[in-house]
């Protein structure tokens, strides 16, 4: 089997996914990039249940010079949502995974108006600020291309109106921090705000948190 590391990891970083409850049945989708060929996407398969599923299961995308990304191997379709992944990965040589969840609380802060998420513990001040995309068709090249502008050069997580969140990091490690500490700032803000009791990190001190984890000093 071809690319059999990258593949264990998109598989492992799933099944712990559908562990933690970020993801439900076989809604959901991760991909990462192949440390021989950087133009080569692993991804999850499209509609299959992730418990019992094998390395082999898991497809492999090339992405082509001419824009189009061709499923190359493995036993299942790969996720729908491959334009989403490898417009991240086209645009941002330094992403290589990229998380895709309908988790609750991310889906429910993606409701409203103008929908605002903001850091309320320290760790979660590595992934502000948190980008938004209007709804669009899941799968669709609009909602590729939507996510990639929202992310833009350095975006590590954005939602998605009615529908979840997505998140990238420079690997399986950083992009599944991204998406877990997204949904928990998400939870928190949705609980207190129901408590009235709402009360998110000072603007400064977001600030001096970011400083801290941009010169890898964050305690
Ligand atoms: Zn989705």
């Amino acid at each position: 089997m071809n690319y059999e590391q990258t593949r264990r990891t998109v598989l492992e970083a799933i099944q712990e996914a559908v562990e933690m409850k970020l993801i439900n049945g076989t809604s959901g989708n991760i991909a990462m990039r192949t440390p021989e060929n950087p133009n080569i996407v692993c991804i999850t398969p499209s509609g299959i249940p992730y418990t019992g599923m094998k390395p082999e299961d898991i497809a492999v995308v090339e992405m082509l010079d001419d824009g189009t990304n061709k499923w190359i191997e493995g036993n299942y379709k790969p996720s729908s949502e491959v334009p989403m992944h490898c417009a991240v990965m086209r645009a941002r040589k330094d992403v290589n995974a990229t998380v895709h969840t309908h988790s609750m609380y991310a889906t429910i802060c993606a409701m409203g108006e103008n929908p605002q998420l903001v850091p309320i513990t320290p760790p979660q001040c590595e992934f502000t600020p948190v980008g938004i995309v209007s709804f669009t068709m899941p799968g669709s090249n609009d909602v590729a291309d939507k996510v990639r502008d929202t992310l833009g050069e350095s975006g590590r997580v954005c939602l998605i109106k009615n529908h979840g969140m997505f998140s990238c990091g420079k690997n399986m490690k950083a992009a599944m921090h991204a998406t877990v500490y997204t949904e928990e700032m998400a939870q928190t803000t949705v609980i207190a705000k129901t408590l009235g009791t709402y009360e998110p990190m000072p603007e400064e001190a977001v600030k001096a948190m970011q400083a801290l984890i941009a010169a890898d000093q964050a305690v």
